[in-house]
Parts: C-alpha cells; structure tokens; sequence
C-alpha cells in the first residue's frame, strides 16, 4: 500500500470520562500523602498523573501529612496541581517517636546490626517513625476524621492507564474495605516476630477474627507460621472506619506494644496486609486489576492488549509483576477462585 493512503486513525474517545464535574455521586474520601519538604519534585510527578487520568474529573481533596512544618513552595506547588481542595497538617509529636516502653539501646543495637547485614532500611531511625505511623496512626489525624475513604499516593509513583469511573464508589456500592494492585513476599529479617505478636493478638482477640477471611492467603499451616505475603502499601484504597475500628486498634496496640517497629523493622504493608486477612472477610478486599501502576522496583500493568488500547495505557505488558514468581497475586486468585485474564500465562517469566 502506497504512502498516504492509509485511513487516518478516528481519535478514540476517552472512556466513560466526563468533562465536567457533578458532586452527585461524590464520595467521602480523599488522598493522602506522607511526606517531606524535600519530596516535593517526586510528589508533583505522582499528583500530575493522578490528576490526569483520574482526579481532574472528580475533585476529590487530598491530605498531606509530615513530621515537619510545610514550607510555603511545597503548598503552592501541589495545591496548584490538585483539581480538589488541599490540606497541609503537621503529625504531633507522640505519634512519630519512641514510646516510653521502649528500650533506645536496644533499638540502637539492632539498627547497627541490620546496617552490617545490608538490610534495606535497617538502619534508618526516621524509616521506622514513617512504618509506625502509616501503621497506627495517618488514619486517627483529625483532619482524616472528615473522611470515611482514602487512598494513598506516594511520591514517583506512576499511573499508565485512564480510570473510568470511580475507584471509591466501587468500593462503597460493593462492599469492599481495602484494596491492593500489587502483592509480594515481604523480605523476612525485617519481620522475624511479626507472627509471633499476630498470634497474641489473635488469642487474646479472637472476636476480631472474622469468619471467611483471607487468612489463607498469609499462612499454608491454618496460622501456625506466616508466609511473608503481604499487599503493598504505597498504594491503598481503603475505609477509614476500618482502620478506626476495636478489631484494627487493638492489632495495632498489639504490635506496637511487642516493639517490632523500632527492635526490628516492620513494616506498615504487612502490618495492613495481616490485619485486612484477619479481620475482614475476603470479598471485602478487592484487587484493582484496572488501575496500572508502578512504584520502584514493581509494575503492574492489566493483562490483555485491549484493555490497555481502550484506556490509553503506556506500560509495557512485559514488567507486569503480577504472574511472576516474587508475586503473591497468583495465591489471591487462586483462593478466591478467580480466573486469571487471557494471556497471563505468557507474562510469567
Ligand atoms: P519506600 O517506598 O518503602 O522506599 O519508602 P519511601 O521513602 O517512599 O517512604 C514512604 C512514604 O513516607 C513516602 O510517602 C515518603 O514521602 C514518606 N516519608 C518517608 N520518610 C519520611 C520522613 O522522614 N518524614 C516524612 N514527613 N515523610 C516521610
Ligand atoms: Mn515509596
């Protein structure tokens, strides 16, 4: 076929995404990020695509949280960029530093140790703050209190694909309180007692326990040892009564009582990710198949090359993580008896 004779591609529409704004049908929620004066060059990139594929049309608000003061740039910068209203809060003392039952030495120890054996973090006192922070504490800040959902946005994180509709009213009209794109093996030295403390929790606490949970999907011994699977964090849409809730409250006193997050270095993923699994039942956690995304080292981009043409994706299908074997995807399909999408056999390896 000569040059120039080609058809010219129709510009397709953008699905389902309406131009203007209506507050029928806008749900009680909000972003949220955690974060530092000096991340706000990575924050903006993270805002930018998420105001593009998704937030320019609703308007939602979005929280922003940090240990320090926030400068006057880091204000102007992101509340230029947020279609919906901002809000900057400073985090009180007492939820981002050592309890008194806490023995510094100890702690200091451990940090000293985990730097020798190269643990990511390991030797990171503020890291630790950041992990029991978004553990006990982002959800009980006042200004979260206006909210009944949220979803968490870290900074350099992208968004490869539009989302057409809205992730919180999904959540609402179908029941689901928390929610994941991703899922990995967490790396064991930061965690050695984490199941220990579970366990305590789930002898003293077994009205929290709910029936039809995901518990299998953390343990393959009916609860006797963990499997390190968890949900990453860095992204989250989820209810904010749930995590204000007797049954996540009492998990988190648990944890932060056996001081974990300071004599080792939990994280705030498993700790969501083991509490979602036991306190929730497993149809109220929902993976976003249809939100692509990635946060350094991890990709997940949908499975199916038209699903990806319809909503305008530029991930490359090849880094989807979701089937490799580091993934805890393919369990959570397989207990909830899902069928895995067309073609997911050829993004294994
Ligand atoms: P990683 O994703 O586990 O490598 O950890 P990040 O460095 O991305 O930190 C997780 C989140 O906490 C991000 O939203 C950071 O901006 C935020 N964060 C990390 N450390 C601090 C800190 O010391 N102060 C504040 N205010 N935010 C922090
Ligand atoms: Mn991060």
């Amino acid at each position: 076929q000569p040059l120039g004779t080609a058809a010219p591609m129709t510009p397709k529409p953008t699905l389902g995404l309406s131009p203007t704004v209506s507050t029928e049908g806008k749900m009680n929620a909000t972003f949220v990020t955690l974060a530092r004066n000096s991340d706000l060059w990575e924050i903006v990139k993270s805002i930018r695509q998420v105001e593009d594929r998704f937030n320019r049309n609703y308007h939602y608000d979005w929280v922003f949280l940090n240990d320090k003061p926030f400068d006057s740039t880091f204000k102007k910068v992101t509340s230029a960029l947020i279609s919906g209203t901002t809000h900057y809060e400073e985090i009180p003392e007492e939820h981002w530093s050592y309890p008194d039952f806490i023995d510094q030495e100890r702690a200091r120890k451990v940090r000293e140790e985990m730097a020798e054996k190269k643990i990511i973090y390991g030797d990171s006192v503020s890291y630790r703050h950041m992990c029991r922070f978004e553990s006990g504490f982002f959800f009980r800040q006042p200004i979260m209190n206006k909210f009944e959902w949220y979803w968490r946005v870290e900074p350099s994180i992208e968004l490869y694909c539009d989302i057409a509709y809205d992730p919180f009213k999904f959540m609402a009209d179908n029941k689901k309180k928390y929610s994941f794109v991703l899922s990995l093996y967490e790396y064991v030295e930061t965690i050695e007692t984490l199941w220990d403390s579970t366990k305590t929790y789930m002898q003293k606490h077994p009205e929290h326990l709910v029936k039809g949970n995901a518990m299998k999907w953390l343990s393959d011994d009916d609860g006797e040892s963990y499997n390190h699977c968890h949900f990453w964090s860095n992204f989250e849409i989820g209810n904010l009564n749930w995590l204000r809730s007797p049954a996540y409250i009492d998990f988190f006193e648990q944890l932060d009582k056996d001081g974990g997050f300071f004599y080792e270095r939990w994280g705030d993923a498993p700790v969501h990710s083991i509490a979602a699994a036991l306190t929730l039942k497993k149809e109220e956690i929902h993976f976003f198949n249809d939100i692509a995304y990635y946060h350094v080292p991890f990709t997940h981009c949908p499975t199916g090359d038209q699903f990806r043409l319809d909503h305008k994706c530029h991930c490359n299908p090849k880094d989807n993580f979701d089937w490799k074997g580091y993934s805890c995807t393919t369990r959570w399909f397989d207990l909830n008896k899902m069928a895995k999408p067309e073609g997911w056999e050829d993004e294994k390896n």
